[in-house]
């Protein structure tokens, strides 16, 4: 999807404000208000405003690459879902509450999807019949809806929310490890690029058993979870190690690497077992946000809805599955929550809502417009998303709402300046500051 290159603040909706919201707990829920990122329409329930889409779009499109690199295939199903495919699988009672359940107009049970465990597999079932369908991987990006308890902390605990589901489907349970192990890595990957440290964690698994079910963690004092793990966690670099994601052997080898040091979440963790497996020195405890889930369980769902795959050898077997979860709206304030200071938001480069904010000092002042138009002209041809302040404001409100919304890089052009030839280029989040001709700027940022 492409997002409009460039806007002009004069023009744009972004209803940032000066001070704190009153009713928001943690830094992310407040700083995404403050900056006109969302706005709440009901409890756990928010309007996606310019600049907050743009960054839900930039991370969605991340996962989107991700799940592409290995092999995934994109599909889009509906919301809505039938209560008949739940029934089926027995969650429909199981799910209790936090389903919003819905009656249309011929009375027929229907429900707003929490998930989609059911529907996929009764697609794959009603279309794949035979082993050369597998291995297969599915996903899609789709609004959800859970009726939480208590929704709070703006969108990271909403009740509707955006997640990535994605489902793999195997002829056998060892070529359906192959395919959590693919998931596996692209989540590390997925999360790298937008600049998050997320441990995986081992998770229940539930009555299937096995060791197949992680959480990927990201720390941060506002978590709901209490965690526990090994600091070489905290150092592993996976986007500096290449891998080739066909050889089933690198990348099981992969994964037992970063599966090996101790890490779990309070439901998981073994005081015993941390304090003989990790050195004092480097046992972390922490809070962390749940912003992914991956799991393995096999014929849990193939079973009630008789998804059946013929082998080579004309036998009948259940397909073996696993699906994947990614909570792209909450990882807004996931990535909020690690990227911030005192003045605002500090976006990595990969997610920013633009990447450059042109601020012009003296708005009206020929000399001023003229170097901002010519810039704002050339950082569109050149491709740079660009946010130009052009507001007839105070420099005070320009710098601080520029701050706020955390754009990467200003590019800030005033009367003294214009005279002297050069134009201030200010880095967000080191707020180191150089003097350079406005084409340097250009070529530098470009
Ligand atoms: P939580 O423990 O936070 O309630 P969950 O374990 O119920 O999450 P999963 O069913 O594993 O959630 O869904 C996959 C992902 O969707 C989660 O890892 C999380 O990132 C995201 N997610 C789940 N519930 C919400 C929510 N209410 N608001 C925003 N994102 C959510
Ligand atoms: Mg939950
Ligand atoms: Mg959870
Ligand atoms: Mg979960």
């Amino acid at each position: 999807m492409r997002l409009s290159p460039a806007v002009r603040v004069s023009r744009y909706f972004m209803p940032t404000m000066r001070h704190d919201p009153s009713e928001a707990q943690i830094v992310s829920h407040r700083l995404m208000l403050r900056a006109g990122m969302i706005r709440q329409e009901s409890a756990g329930i928010y309007s996606w405003l310019p600049l907050g889409f743009r960054v839900l779009k930039k991370i969605e499109q991340i996962v989107r690459e991700e799940q592409d690199r290995i092999g995934a295939h994109e599909i889009l199903m509906p919301t809505i879902q039938s209560a008949d495919l739940w029934k089926k699988s027995g969650r429909y009672d199981d799910y209790g509450k936090e389903m919003l359940r819905i009656e249309d107009r011929h009375e027929r049970e229907m429900l707003y999807g929490p998930t989609n465990e059911e529907m996929i597999t009764s697609i794959f079932g009603d279309h794949a019949k035979s082993y050369k369908n597998v291995p297969l991987m599915m996903y899609h990006i789709q609004w959800k809806f859970r009726d939480e308890i208590r929704p709070r902390f703006g969108i990271m605990r909403g009740r509707e929310f955006l997640m990535k589901d994605g489902y793999s489907f195997d002829l056998d349970a060892e070529s359906g490890r192959k395919s959590y192990n693919k998931q596996f890595l692209a989540y590390l990957r997925t999360y790298a690029r937008m600049g998050l440290k997320a441990i995986p964690m081992a998770a229940d698994t539930g009555p299937i058993g096995g060791d197949l079910s992680h959480e990927f963690i990201i720390l941060a004092e506002t978590g709901e979870s209490e965690v526990f793990c090994d600091k070489a966690l905290l150092e592993f670099d996976l986007t500096k190690t290449a891998i080739d994601m066909d050889d089933a052997d690198a990348v099981q080898a992969m994964v037992d690497k970063v599966t090996g040091p101790y890490a779990a979440t309070d439901e998981q963790h073994d005081q015993t077992a941390f304090e003989a497996e990790v050195p004092e020195d480097r046992r972390v405890t922490a809070r962390g946000i749940e912003v992914g889930h991956i799991f393995f369980f096999g014929d849990k769902y193939s079973k009630p809805f008789d998804a059946k795959l013929t082998t080579a050898d004309g036998e009948q077997v259940l397909v073996q599955s696993g699906s994947y979860g990614v909570g792209v709206s909450r990882l807004l304030g996931g990535i909020i929550e690690a990227s911030h200071d005192e003045s605002g938001i500090i976006w990595p480069e990969s997610v920013a809502p633009f990447k450059v904010a042109l601020i012009n000092l003296r708005q009206g002042d020929e000399g001023c417009d003229g170097v901002c138009e010519d810039l704002y002209a050339k950082f569109q041809e050149a491709g740079v998303e660009v946010i130009y302040d052009d507001r007839d404001d105070r420099a005070g409100v320009k710098f601080s709402d520029m701050d706020l919304i955390g754009v990467p890089w200003q590019v800030i052009v005033g009367p003294k300046g214009v005279k002297g030839g050069f134009v201030e280029l200010k880095n967000r989040k080191t707020g180191d500051r150089e003097e350079l001709p406005a084409d340097a700027a250009l070529a530098k940022l470009a």
